[in-house]
Protein backbone atom coordinates (compact mmCIF):
# COMPACT_ATOMS: atom_id res chain seq x y z
CA UNK A 1 0.00 0.00 0.00
CA UNK A 2 1.34 3.75 -1.42
CA UNK A 3 1.47 6.19 1.44
CA UNK A 4 -1.15 7.91 -0.53
CA UNK A 5 -3.51 5.33 -0.71
CA UNK A 6 -3.02 4.73 3.37
CA UNK A 7 -4.34 8.30 3.29
CA UNK A 8 -7.19 8.26 1.83
CA UNK A 9 -8.17 5.29 3.43
CA UNK A 10 -8.35 6.69 7.02
CA UNK A 11 -9.88 9.89 5.94
CA UNK A 12 -12.43 7.22 4.41
CA UNK A 13 -12.20 5.60 7.87
CA UNK A 14 -12.79 8.82 9.87
CA UNK A 15 -9.68 8.54 11.26
CA UNK A 16 -6.34 11.26 10.89
CA UNK A 17 -3.37 10.61 8.18
CA UNK A 18 -0.43 9.58 9.53
CA UNK A 19 2.76 11.32 8.46
CA UNK A 20 3.73 9.38 5.71
CA UNK A 21 7.89 9.43 6.14
CA UNK A 22 10.76 8.44 8.38
CA UNK A 23 13.84 11.04 9.77
CA UNK A 24 16.34 8.97 7.66
CA UNK A 25 14.27 10.12 4.68
CA UNK A 26 14.17 13.96 5.45
CA UNK A 27 17.80 16.26 5.16
CA UNK A 28 15.94 19.42 5.48
CA UNK A 29 12.74 21.15 7.53
CA UNK A 30 11.11 23.94 6.93
CA UNK A 31 9.11 25.65 9.40
CA UNK A 32 6.77 27.96 9.37
CA UNK A 33 6.21 30.37 12.82
CA UNK A 34 3.18 32.15 13.22
CA UNK A 35 0.26 29.21 13.95
CA UNK A 36 3.26 26.53 13.66
CA UNK A 37 5.65 27.21 16.09
CA UNK A 38 4.00 30.37 17.93
CA UNK A 39 0.60 30.86 18.87
CA UNK A 40 -1.71 32.45 16.60
CA UNK A 41 -3.79 33.40 19.35
CA UNK A 42 -1.44 35.98 19.45
CA UNK A 43 -1.51 37.98 16.00
CA UNK A 44 -5.20 36.95 15.90
CA UNK A 45 -5.54 39.05 19.18
CA UNK A 46 -3.48 42.00 18.10
CA UNK A 47 -5.14 42.47 14.70
CA UNK A 48 -8.73 41.40 15.55
CA UNK A 49 -8.75 43.23 18.68
CA UNK A 50 -5.31 45.54 19.68
CA UNK A 51 -5.26 47.38 16.55
CA UNK A 52 -9.31 48.18 16.34
CA UNK A 53 -9.79 48.80 20.02
CA UNK A 54 -6.11 51.92 19.24
CA UNK A 55 -7.90 52.50 16.17
CA UNK A 56 -11.14 53.48 17.24
CA UNK A 57 -9.60 55.78 20.30
CA UNK A 58 -7.36 57.45 17.42
CA UNK A 59 -10.18 57.66 14.98
CA UNK A 60 -13.23 58.45 17.23
CA UNK A 61 -15.09 55.79 16.30
CA UNK A 62 -16.63 53.02 18.59
CA UNK A 63 -14.82 49.32 18.78
CA UNK A 64 -17.33 47.54 17.29
CA UNK A 65 -17.45 49.79 13.83
CA UNK A 66 -14.20 50.34 13.75
CA UNK A 67 -13.44 46.30 14.04
CA UNK A 68 -16.01 45.74 11.03
CA UNK A 69 -13.87 48.15 8.92
CA UNK A 70 -10.90 46.59 9.78
CA UNK A 71 -11.32 43.38 9.39
CA UNK A 72 -12.88 44.24 5.94
CA UNK A 73 -9.44 46.60 4.86
CA UNK A 74 -7.35 42.73 6.34
CA UNK A 75 -9.21 40.74 3.54
CA UNK A 76 -8.99 43.01 0.74
CA UNK A 77 -4.95 42.27 0.65
CA UNK A 78 -5.11 38.87 2.70
CA UNK A 79 -2.89 36.41 1.42
CA UNK A 80 -0.33 38.78 -0.11
CA UNK A 81 2.82 40.33 1.40
CA UNK A 82 0.69 43.98 2.12
CA UNK A 83 -1.15 41.96 4.40
CA UNK A 84 2.04 40.81 6.26
CA UNK A 85 3.93 44.11 5.53
CA UNK A 86 3.66 46.56 9.17
CA UNK A 87 5.43 49.50 7.14
CA UNK A 88 2.29 49.25 5.00
CA UNK A 89 -0.06 48.94 7.92
CA UNK A 90 1.21 52.10 9.88
CA UNK A 91 0.89 54.00 7.08
CA UNK A 92 -2.50 52.46 5.82
CA UNK A 93 -4.26 52.80 9.16
CA UNK A 94 -1.74 56.15 10.70
CA UNK A 95 -0.71 54.05 13.60
CA UNK A 96 3.00 52.51 14.39
CA UNK A 97 2.18 48.85 13.94
CA UNK A 98 5.91 47.55 15.35
CA UNK A 99 4.96 49.49 18.10
CA UNK A 100 2.10 48.16 18.87
CA UNK A 101 3.14 44.79 18.70
CA UNK A 102 6.08 45.10 21.24
CA UNK A 103 3.42 46.71 23.48
CA UNK A 104 1.56 43.23 23.60
CA UNK A 105 4.80 40.79 22.99
CA UNK A 106 3.83 39.08 26.77
CA UNK A 107 1.02 37.55 24.90
CA UNK A 108 3.64 35.70 22.63
CA UNK A 109 4.00 32.01 23.25
CA UNK A 110 5.09 29.03 21.96
CA UNK A 111 3.33 25.82 21.24
CA UNK A 112 3.43 23.06 23.31
CA UNK A 113 6.11 20.56 22.42
CA UNK A 114 8.00 22.49 19.95
CA UNK A 115 11.08 23.23 21.92
CA UNK A 116 11.35 19.18 22.06
CA UNK A 117 10.73 18.74 18.99
CA UNK A 118 13.53 21.72 17.84
CA UNK A 119 15.94 19.54 20.10
CA UNK A 120 14.99 16.32 18.81
CA UNK A 121 15.95 17.79 15.23
CA UNK A 122 18.83 19.01 16.40
CA UNK A 123 20.20 15.52 17.61
CA UNK A 124 19.03 14.42 14.61
CA UNK A 125 21.31 16.56 12.63
CA UNK A 126 18.68 17.79 10.35
CA UNK A 127 19.03 21.30 8.77
CA UNK A 128 15.71 23.49 10.25
CA UNK A 129 15.04 26.75 8.28
CA UNK A 130 12.33 29.45 9.91
CA UNK A 131 10.21 30.14 6.72
CA UNK A 132 7.65 32.63 7.38
CA UNK A 133 5.81 35.32 5.70
CA UNK A 134 5.82 37.77 8.84
CA UNK A 135 7.42 40.92 8.42
CA UNK A 136 11.10 41.13 9.95
CA UNK A 137 9.98 43.77 11.93
CA UNK A 138 7.04 41.07 13.99
CA UNK A 139 9.55 38.50 13.52
CA UNK A 140 12.42 40.38 15.68
CA UNK A 141 9.71 41.45 18.35
CA UNK A 142 8.98 37.73 18.37
CA UNK A 143 12.01 36.34 18.42
CA UNK A 144 13.17 39.17 21.20
CA UNK A 145 10.40 37.05 23.29
CA UNK A 146 10.66 33.38 22.80
CA UNK A 147 14.85 32.97 21.91
CA UNK A 148 14.25 30.39 19.44
CA UNK A 149 16.85 32.33 16.68
CA UNK A 150 20.01 29.44 17.55
CA UNK A 151 17.36 26.54 16.76
CA UNK A 152 17.73 27.42 12.76
CA UNK A 153 20.06 27.44 10.37
CA UNK A 154 18.76 30.58 9.05
CA UNK A 155 15.69 32.73 8.56
CA UNK A 156 13.54 33.66 5.97
CA UNK A 157 11.25 36.19 5.63
CA UNK A 158 8.70 36.31 2.46
CA UNK A 159 9.86 40.46 2.07
CA UNK A 160 13.41 38.54 1.57
CA UNK A 161 12.15 36.31 -1.05
CA UNK A 162 9.40 39.30 -2.70
CA UNK A 163 6.40 36.98 -3.07
CA UNK A 164 4.60 35.51 -0.46
CA UNK A 165 4.60 31.67 0.45
CA UNK A 166 1.01 31.15 -1.02
CA UNK A 167 2.85 32.23 -4.29
CA UNK A 168 3.99 29.10 -6.21
CA UNK A 169 6.77 31.54 -7.23
CA UNK A 170 8.19 31.90 -3.34
CA UNK A 171 9.48 28.54 -3.74
CA UNK A 172 11.46 28.92 -6.86
CA UNK A 173 12.94 31.95 -5.74
CA UNK A 174 13.18 30.62 -2.55
CA UNK A 175 15.39 27.67 -4.20
CA UNK A 176 17.58 29.87 -5.82
CA UNK A 177 18.89 31.50 -2.58
CA UNK A 178 18.40 28.04 -0.62
CA UNK A 179 19.25 24.95 -2.50
CA UNK A 180 17.46 21.71 -0.75
CA UNK A 181 16.38 19.01 -2.06
CA UNK A 182 12.65 18.61 -2.97
CA UNK A 183 12.32 15.21 -2.34
CA UNK A 184 14.10 14.94 1.32
CA UNK A 185 12.43 18.12 2.77
CA UNK A 186 9.82 18.28 5.28
CA UNK A 187 7.73 21.54 5.28
CA UNK A 188 4.96 22.31 7.84
CA UNK A 189 3.01 25.08 8.45
CA UNK A 190 -0.81 25.90 9.73
CA UNK A 191 -2.18 27.48 6.20
CA UNK A 192 -3.59 24.84 3.88
CA UNK A 193 -3.07 27.18 0.82
CA UNK A 194 0.57 27.97 1.48
CA UNK A 195 0.82 24.25 1.39
CA UNK A 196 -1.09 23.39 -1.70
CA UNK A 197 1.83 26.29 -3.40
CA UNK A 198 4.45 23.94 -1.58
CA UNK A 199 3.24 20.99 -2.84
CA UNK A 200 2.63 22.43 -6.90
CA UNK A 201 6.29 23.08 -6.49
CA UNK A 202 7.03 19.32 -5.66
CA UNK A 203 8.16 19.44 -1.52
CA UNK A 204 7.55 16.19 -0.66
CA UNK A 205 6.74 15.87 2.48
CA UNK A 206 3.61 18.61 3.92
CA UNK A 207 2.20 18.54 7.14
CA UNK A 208 -0.23 20.53 8.56
CA UNK A 209 -0.90 22.32 11.98
CA UNK A 210 -3.92 21.49 12.97
CA UNK A 211 -4.06 24.02 16.22
CA UNK A 212 -2.25 27.03 15.47
CA UNK A 213 -4.38 29.02 18.29
CA UNK A 214 -4.54 27.66 22.01
CA UNK A 215 -7.44 29.37 21.84
CA UNK A 216 -9.62 27.87 19.14
CA UNK A 217 -10.72 24.47 18.34
CA UNK A 218 -8.21 22.11 16.38
CA UNK A 219 -9.16 21.55 12.25
CA UNK A 220 -7.62 19.01 10.76
CA UNK A 221 -6.49 19.26 6.87
CA UNK A 222 -8.41 16.99 4.71
CA UNK A 223 -5.50 17.42 2.18
CA UNK A 224 -2.30 16.96 4.42
CA UNK A 225 -1.31 14.37 7.34
CA UNK A 226 -2.36 17.25 9.87
CA UNK A 227 -1.08 17.09 13.74
CA UNK A 228 -1.98 18.58 16.76
CA UNK A 229 1.19 18.99 17.92
CA UNK A 230 5.44 18.53 17.45
CA UNK A 231 4.64 15.45 19.42
CA UNK A 232 3.03 13.38 16.91
CA UNK A 233 6.35 13.97 14.95
CA UNK A 234 8.66 12.83 17.06
CA UNK A 235 9.05 9.45 16.56
MG1 LIG B 1 1.27 30.30 9.85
Amino acid sequence: MNSANSFQEQFETGGQARPGFTWPDIETVFLDMDGTLLDKYYDDYFWEHYVPEVYARKNNLDHPAARQHLLGTYRSVENTLQWTDLDYWSERLGLDIAKLKKEISHLVNILPHVVDFLAYMEDLGKKVYLVTNAHPKALQVKMERVQLETCFQRLICSQEIGVAKEEPAFWHKLHNILPYDKETTLFADDTEKVLHSAAGYGIRHLIHIAQPSSRRKAQHSRHYPSILSFRELMF
